[in-house]
């Protein structure tokens, strides 16, 4: 391993600073996924967190490490997704104006959910480009701390913690399954679990299409990709052209990297409802996408991680219906 960029210790220390205002979720066997694969598979249900996904603990990380000052001018992002409404929580906890900035495009109860939560929402332009411009604005004429999604220490520590976790619940773990996009969760559950257990295997999942992470490694270097829609809406986006943490630590610490179709992200998201009775996201759904698929090549007990639920109802129930009508009908 090249120099720490993220530590044990940085992660130990965000565990129990965070510990108090973030849930404590649960690792479960899955009966049918062990059996489908031969070897011990168990879920990390990180999809139970408040705010429906982990990007909980890295916002709360982050805001525990500002200034008193900073914290008096308040923090600014423009996400619509998990990370918005993670920071719009944590921050309302704590009593920290948050401003999340949205393009017009966004739908009204994405707006509404997130406003919900405290934060001030201001609707500018009609890109994620012109929300981001109003970000920056804010940073420079009000000396807002903007807190970006993945590429931070203190996010990648806070989302690294999930790793500790895995590691307690699940000791002689060998294989753990990661969904990939700007390279935040991963780098801080690989730096956790690669320091307490440097044989356990990483592997990160994306989709097929779009794959910002997995085209910069190949590059090597970041590089953009065309965004294009998926069921794992939350893996979607670049990992900025000038990325300082993830990209270094992604090619460092992760073992391999998987890619999964639509239809093999549908058929997790299935089976997760079918079998194992959770509603998760896209994102969510690609580790147990590659085993169902066959994808990974498995000696011993494995961990996939759910990362989260902020699925649209009727989009799941599209889904569900579109499997469950394919299924052979069951005799009375
Ligand atoms: C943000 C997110 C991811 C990806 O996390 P990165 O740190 O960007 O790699 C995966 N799943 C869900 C549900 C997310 O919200």
């Amino acid at each position: 391993m090249q120099e720490a960029f993220v530590t044990l210790a940085d992660i130990k220390a965000a565990h129990a600073a965070i510990k108090p205002h973030v849930l404590r979720t649960p690792t479960m066997r899955s009966d049918s996924l062990s059996e489908h694969c031969g070897v011990p598979v168990h879920l990390k249900l990180e999809h139970r967190q408040t705010t429906r996904a982990f990007k909980l603990r890295g916002a709360t990380n982050a805001l525990r490490q500002l200034s008193e000052a900073d914290k008096q001018r308040g923090v600014a992002a423009a996400s619509t997704g998990n990370h918005g409404r993670a920071l719009a929580y944590a921050a309302s906890l704590q009593g920290i104006r948050a401003i999340i900035c949205m393009s017009s495009l966004v739908p009204a109860n994405k707006v509404n959910e997130i406003r919900k939560l405290g934060a001030d929402v201001r609707i500018i332009g009609n890109s994620q480009d012109d929300a981001q411009d109003e970000v920056n604005r804010l940073v420079v004429e009000n000396g807002l701390v903007m807190v970006p999604p993945f590429d931070h220490p203190a996010i990648i520590a806070g989302q690294g913690t999930i790793g500790l976790e895995i590691v307690d619940d699940v000791p002689d773990v060998e294989t753990v399954l990661v969904p990939l996009s700007g390279g935040g969760l991963i780098a801080g559950i690989a730096a956790a679990i690669k320091a307490l257990k440097p044989k356990v295997r990483i592997i990160g999942l994306s989709m097929e299409s779009g794959a910002a992470m997995h085209a910069s490694l190949r590059a090597g270097h970041p590089v953009n990709v065309e965004e294009q829609a998926s069921l794992a809406d939350s893996l979607g986006g670049g990992i900025g052209l000038n990325n300082s943490l993830t990209f270094r630590m992604v090619r460092d610490l992760v073992d391999e990297i998987v890619l999964l179709t639509e239809d093999e992200i549908a058929a997790g998201i299935f089976h997760a409802y079918a079998k194992e009775r959770e509603i998760i996201e896209g994102a969510a759904a690609v580790g147990i996408a590659a085993l169902l698929a066959g994808k990974i090549t498995l000696n011993g007990p494995v961990v996939a991680l759910f990362s989260g639920r902020n699925i649209d109802m009727e989009q799941h129930r599209r889904i569900m219906a579109a499997h469950y009508s394919e299924a052979v009908p069951c005799p009375a």
